[in-house]
């Protein structure tokens, strides 16, 4: 408690406790209990207040504070108004992420068209990464985003314009050659490996230019074929997916599936990895699912669970 920096204020006539709260900016629900018993040798009959009587606010004390448990830790790449990060649980406790937002810097990846503007790949990709990982630090766990942007920040538009700044943890230049491209950025995963060994560590990548063609627009995943866990953590993925989409829209049909894939990234990090498409930029459908901020973050919500159910079933 606060007691040396009390506030004390007077009460004027025709004063309540709900009014005399309200007044000083304190909220009802939450301050009543405590300014009744701060004061509870000056009130007057069921609680009433006595005009010109100096009271003790139970101000001072912040909502977040009271509630002892949550830190709040700042991480500036999320964006001024994402910047601050309520660790609200543990479940993720001792899991270290890393996440890979495909593309960036030099290259724009897929490129799509809405309304007369180019859609880049690489910034939906990384802003529903962004979101994965604030999702997975307010669950406890450590992450690393390995493709990064500095003045980005989890974006709520519709738009999101592209730009070339982006650069590989920590903040090492992205080349434009397609192979030193994803040889940096796995030399950035494999050196963290290192300095976490023996502990839970994940490599996850996000895409936005799926190969599946047609009207098919699932989330697809994919793992190491030499990998059994990442196999495993896939199909944690893809039925957490499978659930989701059933529980929201019911009859829609959800057909993504888990297979292997020679993928260079997931081939030569040492973490267990999983690939995921979220679709592809270049399909009207899809434009339509990824430019409302909503589904990004759905997006980014399922796959924090399924990760959740992943370290509980797999550390
Ligand atoms: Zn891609």
């Amino acid at each position: 408690m606060l007691n040396a920096q009390q506030k004390e204020v007077v009460a004027e006539k025709g004063d309540g406790i709900y009014r005399l709260l309200t007044r000083h900016g304190l909220s009802i629900s939450e301050h009543t209990n405590a300014f009744i018993e701060l004061n509870k040798n000056l009130l007057g009959k069921d609680n009433t207040l006595v005009s010109g009587v100096k009271y003790k606010l139970p101000g001072a004390v912040k909502n977040t504070q009271a509630k002892s448990n949550i830190k709040t830790t700042s991480f500036e790449i999320f964006g001024k108004k994402y910047a601050d990060v309520e660790i609200t649980g543990n479940d993720l406790n001792g899991a270290i992420y890393y996440l890979m937002a495909g593309h960036g810097g030099p290259d724009p990846g897929a490129v799509g068209k809405y309304n007369n503007k180019q859609l880049c790949e690489d910034e939906y990709a990384y802003d529903v990464t962004l979101r994965l990982a604030r999702k997975l630090i307010q669950n406890g766990a450590t992450v690393y985003m390995i493709t990064r942007d500095g003045n980005d920040g989890i974006r709520d538009d519709s738009y999101l314009p592209a730009d070339t700044d982006e650069v590989c943890y920590p903040k090492l230049t992205i080349p434009l050659n397609h192979i030193r491209r994803l040889r940096q950025r796995t030399e950035a995963v494999n050196k963290l490996y290192k300095k976490h060994k023996g502990s839970f560590q994940r490599m996850i990548a996000i895409h936005v230019d799926s190969r599946s063609r047609g009207e098919n627009i699932d989330v697809f995943f994919y793992h190491d074929k030499r990998s059994d866990t990442g196999k495993r953590s896939a199909k944690i993925l893809q039925k957490t997916f499978q659930d989701k989409y059933n529980e929201h829209q019911p009859g829609r049909g959800y057909h993504g599936t888990v297979s292997t894939r020679n993928l260079y990234v997931v081939k030569n990090t040492w973490p267990v990895a999983v690939y995921i498409e979220l679709g592809n930029i270049n399909h009207q459908r899809d434009i339509q699912r990824f430019i409302i901020t909503d589904n990004r973050q759905a997006v980014a919500n399922w796959l924090a669970q399924g990760l959740k159910i992943d370290f509980k079933t797999n550390k």
